[in-house]
């Protein structure tokens, strides 16, 4: 159980400060509209979330609707091609195939107990959006999906299921009509009804208190694997924990209960794209400048005169130009390692894990997996790899990459 008396005024790694700071980055940059919603919700959420009966209807839902704890795999072939031992988070494995479903049902029983009629979000690749309307479609709460117009005509199955779980979705016609103008979207939607609404934010992004809620929801990845890699090597410490990073939820989760134990390395992983130096990549720390995106000061892909930069990734999940604060302040301080993948090195890393293992994984979380190829392992290291979710989603890009490679030959 996580103490919630623990903010202290500078913060640490893991919690933010009262006022929602991670070092320099973080905070609550709000329109005026919003700000008793937010003040609300900042005085509520550890309070509600530490309540019993909410853990209780929590902890039950994650272990039968979810199906955690999600298991430790150890990768005996992909060990052995690496000479090392590692190990894999398999979040693909939970209900609706990623990490996000933790956070979207933490959220909206917590939208329940503030007496939220109405649940909206924003979504890319349509993840979010999915696990979202899932767990509306559960509880029996309207849901609002916002979408950029080009990502509902790019990622057709999840807008049906979303469809068929009975959440609207609702077209983000501005911009590039992508991720960033879907919450912008979202939150005009957030303002027009600040009172009847709960904005379910699907990363640790957004104002506080969302970064440091997010991370505690799906800091339950950490707190499985400390235990987890007890019973299988008898220590509960592994020397590192890779995940990829596009907010930074799955990899805050997985990084959480590691964060204050200074043998164990924290190994990020972002978006390079075609390469980082291209012009078509989402590597927000090695190419982002402080800035306040979607109501938190981060690191942010901009302009010399503060215009977002529109990102690029092959993988939808990571394509976002900004990073949550905790991340910018794991990188300023040098506490986190960040590297970065290719589109190209994903696309082989999925295919080698598939061919190693048996498991095709997200796009997403193929990133993480190149780490592997960069970091310098030894035989006697013990790695846990954070396997964000499955790849089904991603089957069309695999089987173009196929085809690439058998017309190349
Ligand atoms: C959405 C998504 C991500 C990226 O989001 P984070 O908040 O950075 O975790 C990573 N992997 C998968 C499978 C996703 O669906």
């Amino acid at each position: 159980m996580i103490n919630i008396t623990s903010f202290n005024q500078k913060g640490t790694y893991k919690q933010p400060n009262i006022f929602g700071y991670y070092g320099d980055f973080g905070g609550a940059y709000i329109p005026e509209m919003l700000h008793r919603n937010v003040e609300e919700l900042k005085s509520r959420y550890l309070e509600i979330m530490y309540e019993p009966g909410f853990q209780q209807e929590f902890q039950a839902l994650l272990k039968d609707y979810v199906g955690r704890p999600t298991p430790l795999f150890l990768a005996e072939r992909l060990s052995k091609k690496y000479n090392t031992t590692i190990y894999l988070k398999r979040e693909d494995l939970n209900h609706t195939g990623a990490h996000k479903i933790n956070n979207a049902i933490g959220q909206v029983l917590l939208a329940q107990r503030l007496g939220k009629k109405r649940i909206i979000a924003e979504t890319g690749a349509g993840q979010h959006g999915v696990a979202t309307a899932t767990v509306c479609a559960l509880k029996g709460i309207e849901c609002v999906v916002y979408m950029g117009e080009v990502d509902i005509e790019r990622q057709a199955p999840n807008v049906a299921r979303m469809k068929m779980l009975g959440a609207k979705v609702v077209p983000a016609t501005s911009g590039s009509k992508t991720l960033k103008d879907a919450t912008n979207e979202a939150i005009r939607a957030w303002i027009n009804d600040p009172l009847e609404t709960h904005y379910v934010i699907g990363s640790v992004v957004g104002p506080h208190p969302y970064p440091d809620m997010v991370a505690r929801f799906q800091s339950v990845i950490s707190e499985e694997v400390r235990w987890q890699l007890k019973e299988k090597t008898g220590s509960e410490l592994p020397t590192h924990v890779i995940a990829c990073v596009g907010g930074g939820s799955n990899a805050a989760g997985a990084f959480y209960h590691f964060l204050d134990d200074d043998n164990v390395q924290i190994i990020a992983v972002e978006a390079a794209g075609h390469g980082i130096n291209s012009g078509m990549s989402a590597a927000t720390t090695q190419l982002g400048k402080p800035g306040v995106l979607h109501g938190s000061k981060s690191l942010v892909m901009q302009t010399a005169d503060g215009q977002v930069v529109e990102p690029h990734s092959i993988s939808a999940g990571l394509d976002y130009p900004g990073i949550g604060p905790m991340h910018a302040h794991l990188y300023a301080t040098g506490r986190g390692k960040f590297l970065s993948a290719t589109d190209n090195e994903s696309l082989a890393a999925a295919f080698q894990l598939t061919r190693l293992e048996g498991i095709i994984p997200a796009l997403e979380s193929a990133h993480a997996l190149c780490a592997l190829d960069q970091l310098k392992l030894s035989p006697r290291d013990v790695i846990v790899v954070c396997l964000s979710g499955r790849g089904d989603k991603d089957l069309s890009t695999y089987m173009k990459a196929m085809e690439n490679v058998a017309s190349q030959s």
